[in-house]
């Protein structure tokens, strides 16, 4: 039977018709319209069906972010960049290992300046499935999380909403064409064999936030974060056990201006940490030059420390020019190279995720 013929009870499982559809459709900014190009007519209707049947607003103006399982957004121009539908769930906002440069701190008031937990997350993560299932949505990517860790020690260790969400998809693998987390914490991962089964019948990849060596970086920079060293024994551990890992290597700090404090070292951090990761069998290592969050929640000496190498503000965020950036980049491939390692900018590994775009490019 057709999923438009479909009669289903499942809340938010049901197709809009086209005048419904029609109405959405007018309602949606241009620039989110980009976002179901190339996609069949059913397709469209599948996808509007389950982003907005969940309205958040009072006055009902379509919102892409009110599904427990909900867009991916990483902002950028829908129409340079076709990434297409991707999914993203955390069942926590925020996130409490307070890294000096980041970028979560712009809207970090909205949290009262700490984690917390998403209310009635469960209930919403299962409507989510159960919608997606009945809509029999095409398999996408799906991300645990941007903005936060689903990880973050003292939540997950008193809440388990991740170990949850992992159980629960391994009922519905079908729909996500790939699943990744990413994490500054992946020991607790070794703490219940639970994770690590799901983790491996959900062949999903664990993304290791590490951009340095030194632990004495780490804590400067990344104060609530484990320290890099356990980072990385925790990796050794999760690759022994079967686990495909890749390596954050970022954010890259500025090196070489005049007035800046290099906080991240060629030889003190990136080297080693290349090294070792080709050594521990890391899949591949992605890596993305600092932006600097702009006006708010700033931390000032952070800011005063680096200011100089960021003179351009684009989007929102103060950048390195994109000689230095290339320049960045460049090491880190130059190191990737040297040890066999592939390595993705941070931006290439989510476009990747698309499989629209992976069979335009064919
Ligand atoms: S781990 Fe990520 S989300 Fe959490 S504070 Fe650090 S940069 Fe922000």
């Amino acid at each position: 039977m057709d999923v438009c013929e479909q009669k289903t009870d499942v809340p938010g499982g049901k197709v809009v018709d086209s005048k419904e559809l029609a109405n959405l459709m007018d309602r949606l900014p241009e620039r989110d319209l980009a976002l179901f190009q190339g996609l069949s007519e059913s397709q469209v209707e599948r996808f509007f069906s389950y982003l907005f049947s969940v309205p958040k607003k009072s006055d009902g103006t379509p919102n892409l972010r009110s599904q427990a399982i909900g867009l991916y957004d990483p902002f950028c121009d829908r129409q340079s960049y076709p990434l297409g539908i991707l999914w993203q769930s955390a069942p926590y906002s925020f996130c409490n290992h307070g890294c000096i440069y980041c970028y979560g701190r712009s809207y970090l008031h909205q949290f009262g300046g700490g984690a917390t937990i998403k209310k009635g997350f469960r209930r919403a993560f299962d409507r989510s499935l159960a919608a997606m299932k009945a809509l029999n949505l095409p398999p996408r990517h799906l991300s645990m999380a941007n903005s936060t860790d689903v990880l973050q020690q003292k939540l997950e260790k008193e809440n388990g909403h991740t170990i949850y969400m992992l159980e629960r998809l391994s009922e519905y693998k079908n729909l996500f064409s790939s699943i990744c987390i990413l994490t500054k914490n992946p020991s607790i991962l070794l703490d219940d064999a639970a994770y690590i089964r799901a983790i491996k019948d959900l062949g999903l990849e664990v993304q290791v936030s590490i951009a340095f060596w030194r632990d004495e970086m780490g804590k400067q920079l990344e104060p609530g974060a484990p320290l890099v060293s356990e980072r990385r024994r925790a990796v050794e551990r999760l690759v022994n056990e079967g686990v495909a890992v890749a390596l954050r290597l970022d954010p890259l700090f500025p090196r070489g201006v005049e007035g800046c404090t290099e906080y991240q070292g060629l030889e003190e951090d990136l080297e080693p940490l290349v090294s070792w990761a080709a050594q521990t069998g890391v899949d591949y290592v992605v890596s993305s030059p600092l932006k600097l969050v702009f006006r708010r929640n700033i931390i000032p000496w952070f800011n005063q420390s680096v200011i100089k190498a960021f003179p351009e503000v684009r989007g929102g965020y103060r950048r390195m020019p994109d000689p230095l950036q290339r320049k960045l980049l460049r090491d880190v491939k130059n190191l990737c190279e040297l040890h066999s390692l592939r390595m993705e900018h941070c931006f290439a590994n989510i476009l990747k995720r698309n499989p629209d775009f992976l069979l335009a490019k064919k």
